[in-house]
């Protein structure tokens, strides 16, 4: 189940990668980034209840809160693309996948 946080790390993430083609976009960094950034970010995130989950969805809405998020999403990429969880023989540049 996503949340508001994911999906908007998942949104900033589609961003990045385009202008970062030097990176691996397989199906493993891309969940290997994706956990991270929502990890360093999930202090953010004000769980549980409908009106928390509203609330976060607009604060989340703000540029100061997509910066921070865009920052924690790079320092995953650059993270898991220095040590990922595969050999070079399965690095996929962007555009080969989906
Ligand atoms: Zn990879």
């Amino acid at each position: 189940m996503k949340n508001a946080l994911e999906e908007l790390v998942l949104e900033v993430y589609a961003q990045l990668r385009t202008k970062h083609p030097e990176f691996c976009f397989c199906e493993r960094c891309h969940d290997d980034v994706i956990a991270q950034a929502l990890n360093k970010a999930r202090p953010r995130y004000i769980g549980g209840s409908p009106i928390g989950a509203a609330v976060t969805r607009v604060s989340l809405a703000s540029d100061q809160a997509r910066a921070e998020i865009a920052v924690a999403v790079f320092e995953a990429m650059r993270r898991v693309n220095q040590n990922p969880r595969h050999g070079p023989e399965d690095y996929v540049p962007l555009g080969a996948g989906g």
